[in-house]
């Protein structure tokens, strides 16, 4: 196979294969209406999903094996570890393969050492069919990162926060352009890039009730319309979206299969509301702000903590990834002068103030 064609095949697998599960689950959902109705469950309280161990298998027959992408991911950017982070997916998943294997968080391309071993890991891992393809996520420097993976040829996917705010720029329009052209299958995560920093959302204020009415007309919610944004961009293969309860799975693939484009103006005004709103969004842009620093504070990441907790209510999760940070780091960051960072930061984010508050509300 060429590497063109190679190229464009494994962005098609992507996108085939989000669109036969959105398809498949959208036949066996009950409206949220008749469940709660059914369970007498009381309708304000958020319903989450039940589980249960399916038999001794994650995959029962063969055949149904080829119906799923499986991605896994390490968190080590040792390339002498991946191998062990391999195999302990495959026993958690009762499998031998796995579709995508993605080194997580990777903020600068370089940690991947030693590089030269990381790419022979990659090779020898596909040779022997234990992955089809292989890849990283990155919450920080995304635009650096991405264009640097588009010119090495063994990168195959790479999961990326990508959404209404960040999409538009110009640098960030330049590598999503760069790896498309390289057939690097793109997955965009934090696409509702919510904000709200500062304090905890009680009700909507004006910008967003207007902009929630704009959309009501379109009879979409301002979820929807956000995952629209990224979905109407055609480089982008699939999406992750973060689902805790069934009536989010239902709106995700209600937008999912309705027609409706977003025009021009509704575009507009999304890019009208990101810029009313960017001192509550983190673009996860670290080499800018952590320049500004004398002492050492990974701002990005303490940003990203900070979201879990405030934006989508995971403290628990927050405080453990806040906690992994060096006690050192954590005891002077809520003494340190942020004024040059803040001055540097293109969100113009109360980055002070954020670490000052994480420092209390995480430890
Ligand atoms: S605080 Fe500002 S400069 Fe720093 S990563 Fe976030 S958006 Fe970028």
């Amino acid at each position: 196979m060429t590497e063109n064609k190679r190229s464009i095949s494994r962005r098609t697998f992507l996108k085939t294969t989000g669109a036969v599960g959105i398809g498949s689950l959208l036949s066996s959902i009950p409206s949220p209406a008749d469940t709660l109705a059914k369970s007498g469950t009381d309708e304000s309280q958020p319903q989450l999903v039940p589980t249960r161990p399916f038999g001794k298998y994650f995959v029962k027959f063969p055949e149904d094996r080829q119906k799923v992408f499986l991605l896994t991911k390490s968190f080590s950017m040792r390339s002498n570890k991946w191998s062990e982070d391999l195999e302990k997916s495959f026993k958690r998943m009762n499998t031998s393969t796995i579709d995508l294997f993605l080194i997580h968080g990777v903020e600068l391309f370089e940690e991947l050492r030693p590089y030269r071993n990381s790419v022979r890991w990659a090779e020898k891992a596909k040779a022997e069919g234990k992955i089809r393809f292989f890849g990283f996520s990155t919450h920080t420097n995304m635009e650096r990162n991405l264009l640097k993976a588009s010119k090495l040829g063994w990168i195959d996917g790479i999961m990326f926060s990508y959404n209404f705010r960040s999409m538009h720029a110009k640098k960030m329009r330049k590598a999503v352009d760069a790896c498309s052209k390289a057939g690097i299958g793109l997955i965009a995560m934090k696409t509702q890039a919510s904000g709200h920093y500062y304090a905890d959302k009680v009700a909507p204020n004006k910008k967003e009730q207007a902009i929630f009415d704009h959309f009501a007309e379109k009879g979409l919610t301002f979820e929807q319309a956000k995952l629209k944004a990224v979905w109407g961009d055609e480089r982008i293969a699939s999406i992750t979206s973060a689902i805790t309860n069934m009536p989010i799975l239902q709106a995700n693939v209600a937008a999912a299969i309705n027609n409706t484009k977003l025009s021009l103006h509704d575009k507009k005004r999304l890019d009208q509301y990101a810029h009313q709103t960017a001192s509550n969004y983190c673009l996860g842009c670290a080499s800018i702000c952590e320049s500004g620093l004398s002492k050492d504070v990974p701002i990005s990441d303490v940003m990203r903590f900070l979201m879990y907790a405030r934006c989508y209510g995971e403290l628990e999760y927050a405080k453990s990834n806040f906690n992994q940070i060096p006690l050192n780091v954590r005891k002077r960051m809520a003494h340190i002068d942020y004024k040059e960072a803040e001055k540097k930061c293109p969100q113009r984010m109360a980055i002070g103030r954020c670490m000052r508050d994480t420092t209390t509300e995480l430890a």
